[in-house]
């Protein structure tokens, strides 16, 4: 249902669960979010449940300290709304973590190749295989990986993607549900609607379906599914505060 996502120098857990409370307008069954934690070990750490965001603002433990991460608030439409359908989605070993809007249509067929490979799948939804599939690529880049993922995918989605090795980028994708990216100063935003971003930037980029963007706190670029560049410059978006 909604996505916010934040790279940058600031303290991500708190930026993220203002973005989903202006997402809440939409409807929703569950939230959750996943950061790079900046505490010892490093690594992803994620924090979701079925109910509102307030309640998951709640169970953010205290040190949950990183400035790179993503959220979403969950509309279910396979798989029951509950704690462990709720997004983000990992794989087996954490090193990855997908939040995810749209409907993954031959998710069955999916599942069913994974745990014939040995995957364990812990939830209920279609979103899931995002995770084992980005994991188990053996592409260089996280954007390659994604992109192998994407080829094995039938349905719509906007995705956000972080991976464990890759702490520097967050990597999106669009395909039939929006993806809007924010460009701050040295910050990124990305969000499913401008109402996340809008209190933190005016400067957004909207993808289109096929198309794909990394950010970075500095820097982004958009390219298609295929990985050819596209060209894209932000837009002023209007909004009266
Ligand atoms: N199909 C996914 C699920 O049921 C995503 C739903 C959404 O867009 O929130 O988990």
């Amino acid at each position: 249902c909604g996505i916010v996502g934040y790279i940058g120098p600031r303290d991500v857990a708190p930026l993220l669960l203002e973005g989903l409370q202006r997402l809440e307008y939409r409807g929703y069954d569950s939230a959750g979010i996943a950061i790079h934690s900046s505490g010892k070990g490093g690594g992803l750490k994620t924090v979701k449940n079925k109910g509102r965001v307030r309640e998951l603002e709640a169970k953010v433990p205290a040190r949950f300290a990183g400035s790179t991460g993503i959220a979403h608030t969950r509309w279910a439409t396979h798989g029951a709304p509950n704690d462990v359908n709720a997004h983000p989605h990992q794989d087996a070993a954490q090193r990855v973590a997908v939040v995810h809007n749209g409907i993954v249509d031959n998710s069955s067929e999916l599942r069913a190749k994974l745990a014939a490979d040995g995957v364990e799948l812990v939830s209920d939804t279609d979103t899931e295989v995002f995770a084992h599939l980005i994991a188990r690529s053996e592409a260089a880049t996280l954007e390659e990986k994604v992109r192998e993922a994407l080829r094995l995918i039938e349905g719509t989605y906007g995705i956000a993607v972080l991976h464990a090795d890759f702490p520097d980028r967050i990597v999106v994708a669009r395909n039939g549900s929006p993806v809007v990216l924010g460009i701050g100063e040295k910050e990124m935003f990305v969000a499913s609607d401008v109402a996340a971003l809008v209190s933190h930037t005016r400067q957004v980029i909207t993808l289109d379906d096929g198309e794909m963007a990394t950010i970075k706190a500095d820097d982004y670029r958009t390219y298609t599914t295929d990985g050819s560049r596209t060209s894209s410059s932000p837009t002023t978006v209007e909004w009266e505060a």
